[in-house]
């Protein structure tokens, strides 16, 4: 196996257990590794620290498989990996057979590259790593095994493994076909999901207490939900008595689904209108026409992918959150999140106070919200916290 010499004081983060392995830190290899090889990380007398998976031509060189030298990557060491993330969801109390939940997140369930959501008895599969790929064969077989799947459907249809020299990749990988759509339930309320066409796997179940935090504050309210996507706090909203919902979000098909989602929770058609279009523009106009709501939610894309576009960023975040501040009625809630992992939350936060002094309001924090538990956060790797929320109350 290559070895990985990392340079003299660069083991700290690795004796920590951090996951991840920057190309800095690395002195020498004692062989050129393939992308997604395995590599012995050492430091730099030699000893050994890590099972790594190696992307040569990346920043983030390594991800680490295991701290074991007797558990290198492999059947053995995979098997238990998902056992452990599987109870870890049984923790959660997320095992309703009809529910859905992510079941393995990446490396903080030390399988870094994979990710597997449950919809149901099925499972839809995203490889993002070379590392992961190299196994796919053995992660497929034992996914059905270990977790007693109808089918697992693939959707490695991610720009990120180009950087990896892999294709994309979607369609069946196992088992059954699963249906279009899979209904799946959540604290009450009914999703109907489209795992092939969906995006990422298909639903946001990282925003599932976020959804619970509107439910709580949504009565007799009426709710402006940008970037809706297919309408899951849109339900929340409605089911826990919100008067009326407009959901404003690019994308028909995600707007077609939403309208379905209402209806299938019995929500009747005057409680809801779907406004297919640019929120940023959708935001202005309506500032301008100086309507009102009780509640704004503002959910957008990942607007940091790089240290680079952090200040593009920022200006992107709060110019929502000062329209929706604007949009807002006397004690009405915004509630605005990020998903970017580069954003910390302090940061997000200033966004936000800057916001509402644009906006020429004031407020108080209600809540701060984050990613659901099973989009789990190791304490050694807290890189891996990426979505943020708060809920303001203004004056
Ligand atoms: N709130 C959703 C998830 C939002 S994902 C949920 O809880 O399920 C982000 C959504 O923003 C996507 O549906 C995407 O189609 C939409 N989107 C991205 N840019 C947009 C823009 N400029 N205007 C409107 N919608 C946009």
């Amino acid at each position: 196996m290559i070895e990985m010499r990392l340079k003299k004081e660069r083991e700290k983060s690795l004796l920590r257990k951090h996951l991840w392995i920057f190309s800095g830190a690395v002195e020498a290899f004692s062989d050129s590794p393939e992308c997604g090889e395995t590599v012995r990380v050492t430091d730099h007398s030699g000893k050994f620290l890590a099972y790594a998976a190696c992307s040569p031509q990346s920043q983030l060189i390594g991800r680490v498989w295991s701290f074991n030298e007797n558990m290198p990557p492999g059947k053995e060491l995979f098997q238990q990996r998902i056992r452990e993330a599987a109870e870890f969801r049984r923790f959660l109390g997320l095992d309703d057979p009809e529910g859905g939940c992510r079941l393995i997140n990446s490396e903080a369930d030390g399988l870094p590259g994979l990710v597997v959501d449950r919809f149901g008895e099925f499972l839809v599969m995203q490889i993002s790593a070379a590392g992961v790929e190299r196994f796919r064969e053995e992660f497929v077989e034992l996914l059905m095994k270990e977790l007693g799947a109808k089918g697992i459907y693939e959707r490695s249809d991610l720009p990120v493994r180009a950087k990896e020299g892999l294709a994309e990749r979607t369609g069946l990988a196992a088992g059954e076909q699963p249906p279009n759509p899979i209904i799946i339930r959540e604290n009450g309320m009914r999703f109907a999901v489209d795992v092939r066409h969906g995006q990422k796997s298909g639903f946001y179940f990282d925003q599932r207490e976020s959804r619970r935090a509107v439910a709580k504050y949504a009565d007799g309210r009426t709710v402006l939900n940008c970037f809706s996507y297919t309408g899951g706090f849109a339900v929340a909203a409605l089911k826990a008595g919100a008067k009326h919902v407009i959901n404003v979000d690019s994308s028909s098909p995600a707007l077609r689904q939403a309208a379905h989602n209402l209806e299938m929770n019995k929500i009747n058609k005057e409680q809801f209108e779907n406004v297919p279009g640019d929120v940023f523009e959708i935001l202005r106009q309506y500032a301008a026409e100086k309507r009102k709501f009780d509640m704004v939610i503002l959910d957008p894309p990942k607007f940091v992918d790089s240290q680079r576009n952090l200040t593009r960023g920022c200006r992107a975040y709060q110019d929502i959150a000062r329209l929706g501040f604007q949009l807002l009625n006397p004690g009405g809630l915004l509630f605005n999140f990020s998903c970017s992992g580069l954003m910390t939350p302090e940061l997000f936060q200033k966004i936000t106070a800057d916001a509402a002094l644009a906006a020429n309001t004031d407020g108080t924090i209600v809540e701060k919200l984050h990613q659901s538990p099973d989009h789990n956060i190791p304490l050694s790797t807290p890189e891996t916290f990426y979505l943020k929320g708060l809920i303001t109350r203004i004056k």
